[in-house]
């Protein structure tokens, strides 16, 4: 069985923790960079990026996280953890992780629909995934090896580039495990590569 970790320093942790376990996956609470060396993949979640980040230089985990996504691990950032994951931050001079080739705008969806549900077309995940958006970023641009997975009203909430996956919302906040199992099932194809290398 792979075993998925959650960033848990901030944030929606213990729903992604769940999820992982209805999906048939060994879950890992990861705060440490001792706990990261355990695990095959990682979530990051949703919650406040500025406060994520403060803890991650707290707890030195910014380089090791970094060299976790540059092996080929597999990293997933819902909300918050896209954040952390892009490459550019709209009205920001730096950015965090920078894992992900993309620019990502924060709290982008105006102050009077702070938070929303709508259904998702998701390529090659579900036709019709209920998405709940929080204070909830978007991706303005996106490298060409990126692929965008989903977009709402002309805007894209889900991308893909290689072993790093993004989307705007919150997957964890329903009953639909579907883009986590499919997370698990891009962790089973890295550690399968790795293995016949
Ligand atoms: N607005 C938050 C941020 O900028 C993200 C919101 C979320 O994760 N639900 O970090």
């Amino acid at each position: 069985m792979v075993k998925v970790g959650v960033l848990a320093l901030q944030g929606a942790v213990i729903e992604h923790i769940r999820s992982i376990e209805a999906s048939g996956a060994e879950s890992v609470v990861v705060k440490s960079v001792n706990d990261l060396a355990e695990v095959d993949g990682l979530i990051l979640p949703g919650g406040e990026s500025t406060a994520m980040r403060k803890l991650i230089d707290r707890n030195r985990m910014l380089a090791p996280l970094q060299a976790f996504a540059a092996e080929g691990k597999p990293m997933f950032g819902t909300c918050a953890g896209l954040i952390l994951l892009a490459n550019k931050l709209v009205a920001y001079d730096s950015a965090h992780i920078a894992s992900l080739d993309a620019t990502v705008e924060r709290n982008s969806f105006g102050r009077q629909v702070d938070s929303f549900e709508t259904k998702l077309s998701i390529k090659g995940v579900a036709e019709d995934f209920q998405a709940v958006f929080i204070r909830a970023p978007h991706i303005v641009e996106v490298a060409a090896e990126v692929e965008i997975l989903a977009s709402h009203e002309g805007r894209i909430v889900m991308v893909r580039e290689d072993n790093i996956l993004g989307c705007s919302f919150h997957p964890e906040l329903t009953d639909d495990h579907r883009i986590t199992k499919y997370f698990i099932g891009m962790v089973e194809e890295s550690l399968a590569k790795h293995k016949n290398l």
